[in-house]
């Protein structure tokens, strides 16, 4: 008998040290997209884009988006940054087909971590592949966690005044899945800090109050910049091209390029929400912009 195929198997879990804390990034869900354009600049630079592809070795009409947050460990602290797309699309017609069903607890538990472990979940923004998680038929993932919400986010999507029509249900599952959850909440803005070691730095465009979050330990950094850059070619070889799914898209531009800027000329590794698995790596400065250096082994060592 012939050995029988065994389907496609892909590593979601990944740890590191950073100085005396532990990071792992743990791979939710993916899903495939079906292009790069229209969505990345628009008709107007599809050409562009499609070059920009075949370039860098991958196909313009199909994507994989990955989500993947990050857990933290400081030795006092298990920190959660962002939430995955928990049972969303089970739980709402909508979203039916349209965002996978969230892994993220059972591969925390294949790491190590039970939800009752998480003390603080950590929201970079309001987007549903990020607040997915953070309930199930109603009840909270993490049973003993308290929330830190971004104050911007949280007032922009709460108060719901000039919401776009593409994110009017995105505000519908905000007001459901996140503010009832404000009474455990602390909200910061950039330059606050999550607990000792993590920090928020402004990214505000993908949405409009989008945090990044410094992770520093002993000497050691990593930035979170969760959608800062949702593409690994794309985004941020062309960082001035508009993107459908950011909300305010000048401002988005401009993040983009202030934080790439900062990590290229800091050369402080990232982990990206949405970068290829593990989602961590390096920028360069690369043809008068920039380019992706995936992580091999730095932080292993
Ligand atoms: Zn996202």
């Amino acid at each position: 008998m012939p050995a029988q195929l065994q389907g496609e198997m892909q590593p979601t879990i990944y740890r590191f040290k950073l100085g005396g804390f532990e990071v792992a990034t743990i791979m939710d869900s993916k899903v495939i997209r079906p292009g790069l354009t229209p969505s990345f600049g628009g008709d107007a630079h599809a050409e562009e884009v499609k070059a920009l592809a075949a370039a860098n070795h991958i196909g313009a009409d199909r994507y994989e988006h990955p989500f993947t947050p990050t857990v933290v460990n400081t030795g006092k602290e298990l920190v959660l940054i962002d939430t995955g797309c928990g049972s969303l699309s089970a739980e709402h017609e909508q979203l039916k087909g349209r965002m996978p069903p969230g892994n993220l607890v059972a591969r925390m538990a294949q790491a190590g971590y039970k939800p009752e472990d998480v003390d603080v979940v950590v929201l970079t923004h309001g987007h549903p592949d990020h607040i997915g998680g953070l309930t199930k038929g109603g009840q909270p993932v993490f049973p003993k966690a308290r929330y830190v919400f971004g104050a911007t986010d949280f007032d922009f999507w709460k108060k719901g005044e000039n919401i776009r029509e593409a994110r009017k249900f995105n505000r519908e599952l905000y007001m459901k899945i996140v503010v009832p959850l404000a009474d455990r909440a602390t909200f910061i803005k950039p330059g606050d800090t999550v607990v000792p070691g993590i920090t928020a730095v402004d990214a505000f465009g993908h949405s409009p109050g989008l945090l990044a979050f410094m992770i520093e330990s002993e000497g050691k950094q990593i930035l979170n910049w969760a959608d800062t850059c949702n593409h690994y070619v794309v985004a941020i070889q062309r960082p001035d091209l508009q993107l459908d799914v950011d909300d305010e898209k000048e401002k988005a531009v401009a993040t983009r390029k202030r934080i790439l800027d900062m990590v290229a000329t800091d050369r402080i590794p990232v982990a990206g929400f949405h970068m290829p698995f593990p989602g961590l790596g390096f920028v360069e400065r690369a043809g008068g912009s920039y380019r992706w250096v995936p992580h091999s082994y730095q932080l292993n060592l």
